[in-house]
């Protein structure tokens, strides 16, 4: 799905196919490097990062394998319950394994904070992170991002992965709502 296709809710694109495209490939190439025979196990979060996941699998030149996990940090809103609760687990034994967990997004970093937390606790060789998104200016957990994508304001964005009220994560670029699609909702 295109920004076109959804023109009257969306306020601006803020990152287009192609940028994101561009920068994958980018972080790819160093990640490829980096983890060349160490056969790193990438996590990503659902749901918001399974398009991240998806891309930046691809984009690498050395095999990898993939996990999934599910946690509940939000609920149908914009802001962070600030507990975060494991829906859906890794069928993955993490222990000696070299991690990368890749986010769609960082925001305050809680969620993310607490996955490296407990990935560590069940023995991971290394945890590192690639972020796609980060909000520097919402951040309230320091966590150690090793591969950085793009730093956005401090607006609510949806796309490539990003939901809102489980809306808009099949457009293909990263935008920013009309205030008027989520005001009125109780938060
Ligand atoms: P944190 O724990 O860093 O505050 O929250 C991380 C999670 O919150 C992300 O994985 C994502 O699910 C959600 N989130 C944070 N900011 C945004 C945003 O701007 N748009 C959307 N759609 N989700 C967000």
């Amino acid at each position: 799905m295109q920004i076109a296709d959804v023109q009257d809710e969306i306020d601006h694109e803020l990152i287009s196919k192609a940028g994101i495209a561009s920068k994958i490939r980018e972080v790819a190439a160093q990640a490829s490097e980096d983890y060349r025979g160490k056969n790193p196990l990438l996590i990503a979060v659902l749901k918001g990062a399974v398009n991240t996941i998806a891309a930046f699998s691809q984009a690498l030149s050395i095999p990898v394998q993939l996990d999934f996990m599910s946690l509940s940090s939000y609920g149908s809103g914009t802001e962070s319950s600030g507990t975060v609760t494991i829906r859906q687990d890794l069928s993955t034994d993490v222990r000696g394994r070299h991690i990368l967990i890749v986010e769609d997004i960082i925001d305050s970093g809680r969620t993310l904070a607490w996955l490296v937390d407990e990935l560590k606790r069940r023995g991971a060789a290394s945890v590192e992170i690639f972020a796609l998104l980060e909000k520097p200016a919402r951040r309230e957990v320091d966590v150690d991002v090793k591969y950085h994508g793009y730093e956005i304001p401090d607006e609510f964005v949806v796309g490539f992965g990003l939901d809102y009220d489980e809306r808009f994560r099949n457009l293909d670029s990263i935008a920013v709502l009309k205030p008027e699609v989520y005001q009125g909702d109780n938060q």
